[in-house]
């Protein structure tokens, strides 16, 4: 397991762009600061699905799901952490820093 910096995690953080990241998948209508869809997450046919663009989070009013992009990458990607995590640095061009563990240190 990788452990990030939490520098190279914040950069990364502000570069999300969780509409950017869902909408390839989900249909979003925007409606004022909000985009509004199906929900992926439970059977529905209205679009009880709201992306809130200033927080990066999603929600959905029916079935209480929420989350931000890495949970949303986890559950409709099925990504583990680790995976979501550097696909968004891959994405968002973020240079990734990594925590080297003691053991590592102790090697070189
Ligand atoms: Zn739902």
């Amino acid at each position: 397991m990788v452990l990030y910096t939490q520098k190279s995690l914040e950069e990364l953080r502000k570069k999300v762009n969780l509409h950017e990241i869902i909408s390839p998948h989900i249909e979003l209508k925007k409606e004022e600061d909000f985009y509004f869809g199906k929900c992926p997450f439970h059977q529905n046919n209205e679009e009880t699905f709201k992306v809130i663009p200033k927080s990066n989070m999603y929600y959905c009013q029916e079935c209480n799901a929420k989350g931000d992009t890495i949970s949303f990458l986890m559950i409709y990607q099925k990504m583990s952490f680790q995976q979501a995590v550097e696909f968004l640095f891959l994405v968002y061009e973020v240079q990734s820093e990594e925590i080297l563990s003691n053991k590592n240190l102790e090697n070189k």
